[in-house]
């Protein structure tokens, strides 16, 4: 298992020598240890993308498409390790890494197909012939969070990588061996020395550097709020490109015609995916007080079944909580809405995995929350289901609107102009019906207010790392 760095095509340690430990969230075994880079070593990928960058940008499209469906293909040969990989480091069970390995394959297949459909434009104006064209912003940086540590990297090298840009990576601390493993292949399906760039280490110093840096041209970022704000504020000074996929916090509503056991299978499905550690994880579940009791029940009771795990087993349905500060998060938000009034109905503690950690946190179904509870206003990332009950669907709306978060939003129904007017009404980037994985790679995915902006997916996705000209041409 490749354990360097990526600058300029060479694989590289720290200057310092220092290193970082991954541990296994599920055993607390160590997997592997990756470079601490620093500031020097961070300029010199800055240097190498934008060496690279006039070549790569003047590639034929063709060229660059072809590169990204030879990694796809070699990611899908390789399916089987990226997953235990990422099972390793990150604790999702193996099936869950493995689909994960697919959908971020997806994202070179669609990027390569999408580059194709941008084309130039000609605008009709009185006296000018005018022609509007696309080019790529230039360096680009991408730093990804440790939930989907593939997939993550896949929604932002594909598109950058598809139109021209050069690019640099950051991976989470908790999450590198799986990025690096995919740099790995993207050296073997041909990607150039130079066009992609991988650092890790302490986030800050690398951050700053290329923060500061004014050859890198946009930022692309998913993660916390609170660090999507510290680098709005860093890109200022030069006026950054930003995506920024952030927090979220979604509601799924589950209205008085849901089939009870489609509601539970979606349910399910939509909040105990990486136990909970999804950003588009249903996090406030709203159900109509005609159904409340008996879906509350199914709920609880489908909950309870799921087994708890080191996710190499089969049996596995939930892995470990990331690390101790995310299953402490966890269980004082679960503490703090009984302590506020809500019914536990089941789990509410850690379980021991078999041959693994506590930090396993118990799937678990709280009744009566209202808006004063931690768990109904900040993401709880694990496995707890807060339910309310609503009347009818003004309440079901306004209190589904009410939350700074707006990244996706879900609800089971089958009624038409229901689900036109929460199409409408819904403040989410994102709104699944009866769906519960809304986000694939050939559509938009993205937040609004707290959750943040920018798109990725399909055409979408690539329009975040082009640059708009116009030229207006008036015959002398
Ligand atoms: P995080 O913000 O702590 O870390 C994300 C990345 O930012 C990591 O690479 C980390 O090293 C880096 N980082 C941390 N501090 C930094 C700093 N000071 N400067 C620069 N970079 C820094 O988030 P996390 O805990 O890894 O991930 C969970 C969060 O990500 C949740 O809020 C979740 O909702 C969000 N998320 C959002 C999406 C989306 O598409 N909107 C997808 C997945 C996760």
């Amino acid at each position: 298992m490749r354990q360097d760095n990526l600058i300029d095509g060479a694989w590289v340690r720290a200057d310092s020598g220092r290193t970082l430990e991954v541990l296994d969230p599920a055993t607390d075994l160590p997997v592997g240890s990756v470079p601490a880079m620093g500031v020097a070593e961070t300029r010199r990928a800055v240097d190498a993308a934008s060496g690279a960058f006039p070549a790569w940008a003047a590639r034929p499209v063709e060229a660059r498409a072809a590169t990204l469906v030879d990694l796809s293909a070699r990611m899908a040969a390789k399916r089987a390790g990226l997953a235990a990989l990422m099972t390793a480091e990150q604790g999702k069970p193996l099936a869950e890494a493995q689909a994960e390995v697919d959908y971020a394959r997806s994202f070179f297949d669609v990027a390569a197909a999408a580059i194709h459909t941008l084309e130039d434009e000609h605008p009709e104006v009185p006296g000018k012939s005018v022609r509007v064209h696309r080019r790529p912003v230039g360096v680009a940086v991408a730093i990804t969070p440790w939930n989907f540590p593939l997939a993550m990297l896949a929604k932002k090298v594909a598109p950058a990588l598809a139109v021209g840009c050069t690019q640099i990576v950051k991976p989470a601390e908790q999450t590198p061996l799986s990025a690096i493993a995919f740099a790995e292949i993207a050296i073997e399906a041909g990607v150039p020395a130079g066009v992609l760039n991988l650092l890790t280490g302490d986030p800050a110093p690398i951050a700053e550097t290329l923060l500061e840096d004014p050859r890198v041209r946009k930022l692309s970022f998913t993660g916390s709020t609170e660090v999507g704000r510290l680098l709005m504020r860093g890109g200022a000074t030069n006026l950054l490109r930003l995506s920024l996929e952030l927090g979220g916090h979604a509601p799924l509503l589950v209205f008085e015609d849901a089939d009870l056991d489609s509601a539970v299978r979606i349910a399910m499905a939509a909040k105990y995916r990486n136990g909970g550690q999804t950003c588009i994880c249903p996090n406030r579940f709203l159900v109509h007080a005609s159904i409340h009791d008996a879906f509350v029940a199914a709920l609880a009771e489908a909950s309870a079944a799921l087994v708890s795990g080191v996710g190499t087993r089969p049996e596995v349905d939930l892995g470990p909580m990331i690390d101790d500060a995310a299953i402490e998060k966890v269980e004082a938000h679960v503490t703090d809405a009984i302590r506020c009034g809500a019914t536990l109905v089941t789990g509410g503690g850690r379980r021991r995995g078999a041959g693994a950690t506590n930090r396993f946190h118990e799937p678990t179904v709280l009744t009566g929350c209202t808006a004063e509870m931690r768990c109904w206003r900040e993401e709880t990332f694990g496995p707890v289901c807060p339910v309310r009950a609503f009347r009818d669907d003004d309440e079901a709306i306004a209190l589904a609107n009410d939350s700074e978060y707006g990244l996706a939003s879900y609800a089971i129904t089958s009624d038409p102009g229901r689900i036109e007017r929460l199409g409408l009404e819904l403040r989410t980037g994102v709104v699944g019906i009866n769906d519960p994985g809304p986000a694939v790679a050939a559509v938009p995915f993205g937040g609004v207010r707290h959750s943040g902006f920018g798109r990725e997916g399909g055409r979408w996705g690539l329009e975040e790392y082009l640059e708009t000209v116009t030229v207006s041409r008036v015959d002398a």
